[in-house]
């Protein structure tokens, strides 16, 4: 590590904050050592926050029906090969009741842009929800809508909403996604979302097709200026159905060294370790919390369409019962000597 690459790792966690091109030269000098001393700060900065609790997020995969045909992801529009399938409303509240008898408080909701999903029956599976496990935090993560639809789905009860701007350049967001997508809409679905009072998740693929340095250290400054609750990241994953099928996969290394800068810019942000990283990487995800995470987000959906909700190639946990799931996040994570809790988990700020 040189002193520059020191200096600028003590310079985040004292003040949370760097230039842009400061974040640049964080990661082009990037080593094994600057990893590890990134990855200290970054759990001493959560320590107080979290500690080494883990917050599980039931996730359920409600539709693999989308009108978006984003050039990386395995069920976009264009893929003719996938079985499509959305779950109804009685089987989402069925998977939801499973998520709460196994100790999940937060159930995530998440889908391809189908429009089978209007106001009135999202709200309604997410007023269900709410109705039957008041003590449950229900994050939505749907894709962009109209600011009006935002409210209705509040009014119905949700709490958060995933939305990663998954590049904030615009140039390359437009290589990533065809023409009809733009980070303009992206980023006023992310306003909006904020104004109306949702604890808001932001975030974007490592190693996307096109992404440079400086796009990173663009997505870092923005992660910064927003200062969102919660925050995805993982690597990019080639999907052989797509056009970046022929793509390199985000790697492991550059994934981790971006959680811990992410720890470092927002203190409190709930940072998941994500599936992507579990898939490129058998312990990725053990490595993620070791790095600074405290999310994790097992698989509640009905073994049946598991396999469908195929975003990239080789996706784990598609083959295992929900219980399962949950029993093997806990023994996993015991096992470096981090705790599985059960709470709600709003972002530390929300609590103050
Ligand atoms: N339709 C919703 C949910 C998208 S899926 C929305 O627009 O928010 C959730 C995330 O999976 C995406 O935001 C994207 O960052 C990620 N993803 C999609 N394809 C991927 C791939 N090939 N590799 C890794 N992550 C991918």
């Amino acid at each position: 590590m040189t002193e520059t690459v020191r200096k600028l790792i003590e310079k985040l966690a004292r003040t949370h904050s760097l230039t842009e091109e400061e974040y640049a030269a964080l990661i082009d000098g990037r080593d094994d050592e600057a990893a590890a001393l990134l990855a200290q700060y970054a759990v001493a900065a959560r320590e107080p926050y979290y500690g080494k609790k883990v917050f599980a997020r039931g996730l359920i995969e409600i539709s693999n029906i989308c009108k978006n045909n984003c050039f990386y992801c395995g069920i976009r529009r264009g893929n003719k090969n996938v079985e499509r399938y959305r779950l109804e409303p009685e089987v989402i509240a069925a998977c939801a009741d499973e998520g709460y008898a196994l100790g999940f408080r937060t159930i995530v909701l998440q889908g391809g842009e189908d429009a089978f999903y209007t106001d009135e029956v999202l709200g309604g599976i997410v007023r269900d929800i709410k109705a039957a496990h008041p003590d449950v935090a229900v994050t939505l993560s749907m894709g962009e809508r109209s600011f009006e639809s935002y409210k209705a789905l509040k009014e119905a009860g949700a709490d958060r909403y995933l939305l990663r701007h998954e590049t904030a350049d615009p140039v390359h967001y437009a290589r990533l996604h065809p023409s009809e997508l733009s980070l303009d809409t992206r980023m006023r679905c992310l306003r909006d979302l904020k104004a109306l009072g949702y604890q808001v998740g932001i975030g974007c693929m490592v190693g996307s097709p096109f992404q440079t340095t400086a796009h990173l250290a663009k997505d870092l400054k923005f992660t910064e200026d927003f200062q969102p609750e919660m925050c995805g990241i993982g690597p990019f994953i080639p999907h052989h159905d797509t056009p970046f099928k022929y793509e390199p996969a985000g790697t492991l290394k550059l994934t981790l060294y971006l959680l811990s800068v992410i720890r470092l810019i927002v203190p409190d942000v709930l940072l998941p370790a994500t599936t992507a990283l579990g898939t490129i990487h058998p312990l990725g995800r053990e490595m993620g919390m070791k790095a600074g995470a405290n999310v994790i987000m097992p698989n509640l959906s009905p073994l049946a369409v598991r396999k469908q909700y195929m975003l990239y190639d080789n996706k784990i946990c598609t083959g295992d019962e929900s219980a399962q799931c949950r029993a093997c996040l806990d023994n996993r994570m015991a096992a470096i000597g981090y705790e599985v809790v059960v709470d709600r988990g709003d972002a530390a700020r929300a609590a103050r």
